[in-house]
């Protein structure tokens, strides 16, 4: 076997494509970047946030929340990373700190260090990244280069094509080819893959995709000088109203993001996604409307949309075969999925590191390296991907339930029977979201998982916390009901007062 450096292009320059350059530079391969916009590096994250052109990752206008997988795959594989996060103004959110406000007494088990999430803009940890990237010298980085297709060697009759490389588009409009080890596709969810892939003679890859059911919006404000931020509980506010999701999110430098998530097919509350409505929405949800008052802190951006968002699988191993070795898919281009619940960044460098080490163990065998890279997908991808999708099934009949004026949470259905979906759904509000306030086991573990620290096992089926889960539920009627925000009903009036 031959551990000699390999020369790795990777297409596409975002988190995914940066955090393949981190892993694999990392093991002395010599990476390089081609990243289609023709975006020069800003001074200085201020800058980037004022001026950076990213169109091509329109998502980087959106809040994201950096979880803590993620914080320690960059504490592992890119020393030095968070130093130059935390000096940009990123903070690190700890267990201890949110567990400390939520809990009376809480006690921590050794473990609880693992549960550090980041609080920074998309933006600031790009360019952060990037500066990081490019400053170990290890890395080259082309910008406002744009791949359009591949290069490729056929073995022989039968068996599928050997990608050898890129052809690509200069700044100047020249055309010109690449050859490489290995290609890393990072061009995210918008890739071309299938396309290129194509047009070398491969078969089709296998792909699932299906709506996940949500349109996002959002808007990033400052705290003004010398104003305390409200109590945050968690790493975020959240809330789901049903018809509405809430997330607002602490970033870098006095700086948080509020998103308003809707369903596509609510027609009535559209006028959310804009900024007469998106400001009226914001300020009758309680726990949001003291952030973004003009006592707190102003707006510092407009208010951006993203529609037809996709949980998106796709996997490049069928019938047992790769089908074609020597390109590999790593972030949104290979997995996309609900931006709800922030694993998108986690997975491309969870992504990036099992690249890494799969090609230190296979380094001269792309067939197996593909095989490999799929087995690995399977374990730890797979079920993240087939939990979001099942949870998003279930919010799309709850939000249908609630556009048909019906109560999503009764659960006698009217021929007496009992809706278990009805039932579920009264568990995680009036069960699961109260116990993380008040029992530790329950809180440790729902921050593990929402972290991707643990596998994804449902939590419902555990004996021991459904016992704790379930000796809240039944206090239900004992606690006060929690005003999360209007009825559906009380927001179109709040909404339809704004458009006249
Ligand atoms: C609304 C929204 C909110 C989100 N919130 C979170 C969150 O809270 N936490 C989280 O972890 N994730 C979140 N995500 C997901 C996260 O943003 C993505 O997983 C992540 O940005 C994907 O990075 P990427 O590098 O794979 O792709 P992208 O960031 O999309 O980058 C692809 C890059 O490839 C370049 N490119 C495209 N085509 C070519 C070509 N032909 N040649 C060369 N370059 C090319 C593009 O210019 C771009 O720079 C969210 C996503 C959305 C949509």
């Amino acid at each position: 076997m031959s551990n000699d450096p390999k020369n790795i292009i990777v297409i596409g320059g975002s988190v995914a494509g940066l955090g393949v350059g981190v892993t694999l530079s990392a093991d002395g391969h010599r990476v390089t970047i081609l990243e289609a916009d023709s975006s020069p590096m800003p001074a200085s994250h201020i800058e980037a946030f004022e001026k950076w052109e990213r169109k091509g990752s329109p998502q980087v206008w959106h809040s994201h929340a950096l979880l803590s997988r993620l914080h320690t795959l960059i504490k592992e594989r890119a020393p030095g990373l968070i130093e130059q996060l935390l000096a940009c103004g990123a903070e690190e959110l700890s267990f201890q700190q949110m567990a400390g406000r939520m809990i009376k007494d809480p006690v921590f088990e050794p473990e609880d260090e693992e549960i550090v999430l980041i609080a920074c803009r998309r933006i600031t940890f790009e360019w952060v990244l990037r500066r990081y990237v490019l400053d170990t010298g290890l890395v080259e980085f082309q910008d406002g280069v744009s791949v359009t297709g591949l290069t490729t060697r056929k073995e022989s009759g039968t068996d599928p094509p050997v990608v050898t490389g890129v052809r690509l588009r200069d700044p100047d409009g020249t055309e010109s080819t690449l050859e490489g080890d290995l290609v890393v596709d990072a061009t995210g969810r918008g890739s071309k893959l299938k396309r290129w892939l194509e047009e070398i003679g491969a078969q089709p890859f296998y792909e699932t995709s299906e709506p996940c059911g949500i349109s996002y919006t959002s808007r990033f404000y400052r705290l003004h000088d010398g104003v305390e931020p409200p109590m945050l509980e968690g790493p975020i506010v959240g809330e789901d109203l049903g018809y509405l999701k809430v997330g607002l999110f602490p970033g870098d430098d006095r700086v948080f993001s509020l998103t308003l998530a809707i369903s596509p097919d609510d027609e009535v509350l559209r006028s959310v996604l804009h900024r007469p409505g998106f400001e009226a929405a914001a300020a009758a949800v309680p726990r949001v409307a003291e952030w973004v008052s003009p006592e707190t802190s102003e707006p510092i951006s407009k208010v951006y949309a993203m529609t037809n968002l996709r949980n998106t699988l796709r996997r490049f191993v069928v019938d047992g075969k790769p089908v074609a070795p020597g390109v590999v898919a790593i972030g949104d281009s290979a997995v996309h999925a609900n931006p709800i619940t922030g694993r998108g960044i986690t997975f491309a460098w969870i992504s990036a590191a099992m690249l890494a080490d799969t090609l230190r163990e296979i380094p001269d065998d792309l067939n197996a390296l593909a095989l490999s890279i799929d087995q690995q997908v399977e374990k730890n991808l797979l079920p993240w991907y087939e939990l979001q999708t099942q949870q998003d099934r279930g919010a799309i009949q709850t939000e249908r339930a609630l556009l048909r004026g019906e109560d999503p949470f009764q659960m006698t259905r009217p021929d007496g029977t009992t809706d278990p979906q009805a039932f579920i759904r009264s568990m995680i509000r009036d069960g699961l979201v109260p116990a993380m306030r008040s029992d530790m086991v329950v809180l440790r573990r729902f921050m593990r998982l929402a972290n991707l620290l643990d596998p994804p096992d449902d939590l419902m089926k555990d004996p021991d916390l459904l016992q704790r889960i379930m000796a809240v539920y039944n206090t239900r009627n004992e606690r006060k009901p929690v005003n999360q925000g209007p009825s559906r009903a009380e927001m179109v009036k709040i909404l339809q007062a704004v458009a006249t």
